[in-house]
């Protein structure tokens, strides 16, 4: 057993805390990583108060990893030492349904092992990125190219693939007309991935204040969804509307945005169930439909994508003592556009 240093939630009201952790000696398809940096997700913050429902504390946020392998397993042959890589949501899967068999390990019938907040194969409970070294069977780490630095990379393993993922199982390219709902973690990657996919990008955000980083970050378009003139301009307008947002939604003034065939996807996840008016569907052919992040395969596809077109997320990296003060940021929608957390100050 290796004792870490981490940070941890200790219940769902309490500030996050510095503790330490054990992570299992390396077994033989295992590759141990020493963190360089963690995303902050959204997600970390539902679990870790609790709104998906209840958690077992100490527990240890963080699904945005990259690091350097630091050591191998005797049957590892993916991986070797010193090379950069990355772990994202899901740390092991059955490996043997259709689903991860089909390289969508998201969907594993046995459900994935997520980072955090799960039981390993061992027995004991998962706890994520926010540490120092993290040990993960070798066909869950994901190479970060080279173009691509660990810090900016790090976001790319959730909020990164939970966009690319649709954007490219709906068709975003050119001629298509995606608008992105939420101009956050997951939001900005969006804007970035869909844009250099081709389409016609519009921002969906609550009001105009990041309006000029939204276009810099290659959206075409811009509009406050605030201001009610913005739903009677743009009706039926979009083929895809990919909606980031962590609260709950109007469903049927989204889906009023899309043209015939048009699909909103929802990748947001508020604890609250949406309703939706059953017309704002069959009066254009319109789908709802929802994504969670994206299998290895496609991970490591879009992690070469945004190495290609230069995509890091754009990021603000904190220290460990700033990582509650990050939380109530991200809750009042004042991120821009990802927090990192520098692990070397866990230290
Ligand atoms: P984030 O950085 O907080 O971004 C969410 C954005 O939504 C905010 O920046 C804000 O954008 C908008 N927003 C927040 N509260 C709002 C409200 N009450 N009304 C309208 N808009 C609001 O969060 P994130 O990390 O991108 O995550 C977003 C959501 O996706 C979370 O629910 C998270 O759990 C979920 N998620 C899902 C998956 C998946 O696999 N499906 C993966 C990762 C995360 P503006 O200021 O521009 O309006
Ligand atoms: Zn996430």
């Amino acid at each position: 057993m290796l004792t870490v240093n981490a940070y941890a939630a200790t219940s769902p009201t309490a500030p996050l805390a510095p503790t330490t952790i054990e992570r299992r000696d390396l077994g033989p398809h295992d590759v141990l990583i020493e963190i360089k940096y963690a995303g902050i997700c959204h997600s970390d913050i539902h679990t870790a108060r609790g709104d998906w429902g209840p958690v077992t504390y100490p527990l240890v946020t963080g699904h945005e990893i990259a690091g350097i392998v630091t050591k191998v397993g005797t049957e590892v042959t993916k991986h070797a030492v010193g090379d950069r890589v990355g772990v994202g949501c899901m740390v092991d899967s059955c490996g043997e349904c259709r689903y991860c068999q089909g390289g969508q390990e998201q969907f594993c019938i046995k459900g994935n092992i997520g980072t955090y907040g799960a039981t390993g194969k061992d027995g004991q409970p998962t706890q994520g990125g926010y540490s120092t070294h993290i040990v993960v069977t070798q066909d869950f780490v994901l190479h970060i190219p080279d173009g691509l630095d660990l810090d900016v990379a790090a976001p790319l393993l959730c909020a990164g693939i939970t966009t690319y993922s649709p954007l490219n199982r709906w068709g975003a390219g050119p001629g298509k007309k995606v608008a992105v709902v939420g101009l956050g973690g997951l939001g900005h990657m969006g804007v970035k991935i869909a844009h250099a996919m081709g389409a016609e990008v519009t921002v969906l955000s609550q009001s105009l204040k990041k309006q000029e980083d939204g276009l810099r970050l290659g959206a075409d378009h811009y509009y406050a969804t605030s201001n009610p003139e913005t739903f009677e301009k743009l009706a039926g307008s979009f083929d895809l509307v990919l909606n980031t947002v962590s609260a709950a939604i109007d469903v049927d003034a989204y889906l009023s945005l899309l043209a015939v065939d048009g699909a909103l996807v929802n990748v947001g996840a508020p604890p609250e169930p949406l309703s939706v008016n059953v017309f704002s569907l069959i009066l254009a052919r319109r789908s709802f439909a929802g994504s969670m992040i994206g299998g290895i395969r496609e991970t490591q596809e879009m992690l070469d994508f945004c190495a290609a077109h230069h995509l890091g997320a754009e990021i603000e990296v904190i220290g460990a003592d700033q990582i509650n003060e990050a939380y109530e940021r991200v809750l009042a929608s004042d991120v821009r556009y990802r927090f990192v957390i520098d692990t070397s100050t866990l230290s």
